[in-house]
């Protein structure tokens, strides 16, 4: 047997952190938990160190930071505060894996603090890539640090190129369930509710991504995502809806062949093959159903209804920081839509009206990600005020 592998989760709380959570506690003998992190939800933090006592804790905000202590009076491990000490959890020494787990772009600066410590890094944060993908890839290189894909379709596309050279790939089929409102006209779009946005048909996650996966903004990052983990340009990838989320995604080849991962729809399978990568683990889950899922459809994604997966290849094939203005503003517009202050279709609205006032830098360091990030959330927050007021 393997010696154990020791793990820290930035952003154990969440949708991709608790059922990393979850794997670790399954597989006890084969893990370490090194360090879990976590914004502001103290009390399912308290839970987690009970159930997988890890050596130690980071906590983003105060009041959080100040709550735990009285929560968990004698845990005897470091307990880090801050952004500062979420890079430190993210860079520990003995960390094997890190799982980057956090939401949107506060999990730009760990992130980074894991690819400078050369760790290998297990990626849900896809918007790390997208605002920095350039910069994160760049040093990932330099640091000698691994990036291993967790979203489902980019863990089928590392799953499908196993065995293959790289110079036989052609292009990479993305699949995208269509989201809750595939089937709708742009009139209809215009009037959905975030609790309808909310009810993804396949995937249970956290509330940004479910609003990104309606307007198919995730899928457009998935895109930029793909591009910067497997350095394809963006004229070979290409998105197709599925709506049964069984396809993962597919590898074209120069030989017109196509590899497929499929199986039920869940993130444990990917979050796992991250953590055990190249290796497989055995996993107790229900296994996928040909016969009584009937029948696998496919179709073409409509950018017109949809202009978030437009504006994504968009600002990709721009380059500089275009994307992280793009990311910075969606992430203003969603939060402002899940609060009922702006409707659906003024969310690719918020993004492109940003897009269009900022100014660009063709080639960012990651300080001038962090301040084109700020920038443009300034923007877009008063663009979504006035939204909200007219
Ligand atoms: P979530 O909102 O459920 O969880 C986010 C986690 O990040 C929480 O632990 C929270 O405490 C932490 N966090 C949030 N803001 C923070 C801050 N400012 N500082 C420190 N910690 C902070 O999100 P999720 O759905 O688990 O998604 C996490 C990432 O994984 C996202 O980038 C998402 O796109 C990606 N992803 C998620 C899924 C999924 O099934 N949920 C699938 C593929 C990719
Ligand atoms: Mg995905």
């Amino acid at each position: 047997m393997t010696s154990p592998r020791t793990i820290t989760v930035l952003g154990s709380t969440g949708s991709i952190g608790t059922q990393t959570v979850d794997i670790l506690s399954r597989h006890g003998e084969r893990y370490v938990v090194n360090f879990l992190t976590c914004n502001t939800r103290v009390d399912d933090l308290a839970e987690q160190v009970r159930r997988i006592r890890p050596r130690g804790v980071a906590i983003r905000e105060e009041w959080a930071w100040k709550r735990f202590r009285e929560l968990c009076p004698d845990f005897t491990g470091p307990v880090l505060l801050g952004e500062e000490g979420l890079c430190e959890a993210a860079a520990h020494a003995d960390n094997d894996v890190v799982m980057s787990a956090m939401v949107g772009f506060s999990g730009v600066v760990p992130t980074m603090a894991a690819i400078r410590a050369g760790h290998v890094i297990g990626l849900a944060n896809k918007e790390t890539l997208v605002s920095a993908g350039d910069i994160m890839t760049a040093a990932a290189r330099a640091y000698g640090a691994t990036l291993i894909a967790v979203d489902s379709e980019h863990s089928a596309i590392l799953q499908c190129m196993v065995g293959e050279r790289r110079a036989d790939i052609e292009t990479f089929i993305i699949t995208a369930s269509g989201g809750p409102f595939r089937s709708y006209d742009m009139e209809s779009l215009h009037g959905v509710t975030a609790a309808q946005a909310l009810r993804h048909p396949n995937w249970s996650m956290g509330a940004k991504i479910t609003i990104d996966s309606a307007t198919l903004m995730n899928k457009g990052f998935e895109v930029i995502e793909a591009r910067w983990l497997f350095d394809l340009p963006s004229s070979r990838i290409d998105v197709v809806v599925h709506p049964q989320s069984i396809i993962h995604s597919m590898v074209q080849f120069i030989d017109g062949s196509v590899k497929a991962q499929m199986g039920i729809p869940t993130m444990l399978v990917p979050i796992q093959y991250a953590l055990t990568y190249p290796a497989r683990e055995p996993l107790d889950i229900p296994r996928m159903d040909l016969a009584s899922i009937g029948a696998l459809t496919f179709e073409s994604a409509d950018r017109e209804r949809f202009p978030c997966l437009q504006l994504a290849y968009d600002v990709l094939d721009e380059g500089g920081s275009a994307a992280c203005i793009a990311n910075a503003a969606n992430e203003v517009a969603v939060a402002a839509f899940l609060d009922g202050r702006i409707g659906f279709m003024d969310i690719p609205a918020c993004i492109s009206t940003t897009l269009h006032h900022m100014e660009r830098l063709a080639h960012p360091s990651l300080d001038d990600i962090v301040a084109t990030d700020a920038a443009a959330r300034r923007y877009a927050t008063e663009h979504c005020s006035r939204l909200q007021h007219r």
